[in-house]
């Protein structure tokens, strides 16, 4: 069962922004943009973790943070704190109040991935594996090591990264436009041809002679992680 994130965040693009990106990741999302909504959300349905804004219109973010840490059922919820304020004394303000961890704004997309990621290891380490795996192929994120069997698959980094991103989501098909905002990000201007170059080569180290190609061509759409890859026929 993938992660469940909370968002208390009240800027529209910024919940668009980080629902695209953490459900890209495999995680359930839910959003709100009122301090006074997290509570009974909370309840109603634990979260793994709680990205929380600093200002948020009404009752704060760090007032959310407050009560959350004094109720007992929701005391142990992770949170990272999402604020413009760098100050020191606020950041240790924050983390003070019982928040995890903090990220400032603006923030980058994989840095604040990162540190989910981190978060959601330490709770449950198998909410996010260092491994994935697929019939006689692994991928190691810790050592950036591809296997396909014995034999050692190098691979760039772009490649490594669009294959980390596909196998997380066996069967899910990405668009082309999906894997140019998440794999190379939103602020590089490439051609979606790129993909399909990138792919290419993918498949050609991934697969060698008769070797299956784990990948699938979803014609008009994009490509997908193929999910019957290594499974008997
Ligand atoms: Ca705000």
């Amino acid at each position: 069962m993938s992660a469940s994130i909370l968002v208390v965040e009240d800027e529209d693009p910024l919940q668009i922004l980080l629902t695209y990106n953490l459900q890209a990741e495999g995680y359930r999302v839910r959003v709100t943009g009122q301090g006074e909504e997290a509570m009974p959300m909370v309840t109603e349905e634990r979260p793994d973790l709680i990205l929380l804004d600093w200002m948020l219109p009404g009752i704060s973010g760090i007032e959310v943070c407050r009560l959350l840490r004094a109720r007992p059922e929701t005391r142990d919820v992770p949170i990272i704190m999402l604020t413009a304020r760098s100050e020191e004394a606020e950041r240790v303000r924050g983390l003070s109040t019982g928040a995890d961890d903090y990220i400032v704004k603006p923030f980058s997309v994989p840095e604040l991935l990162a540190r989910v990621r981190t978060i959601l290891r330490r709770i449950n380490p198998d909410a996010v594996a260092d491994t994935l795996r697929a019939g006689d192929l692994t991928l190691d994120r810790r050592t950036r090591r591809v296997m396909r069997g014995p034999r050692d698959v190098a691979l760039s980094p772009t490649e490594f990264k669009l294959l980390e991103h596909l196998m997380q989501n066996p069967g899910r098909v990405y668009s082309r436009a999906q894997l140019l905002d998440t794999v190379w990000g939103r602020d590089i201007y490439v051609d979606e041809r790129t993909v399909d170059v990138h792919v290419g080569r993918l498949r050609k180290s991934l697969s060698r002679g008769r070797e299956t190609d784990p990948i699938r061509t979803v014609r008009g759409i994009g490509y997908a992680f193929d999910e019957r890859f290594g499974r008997p026929v």
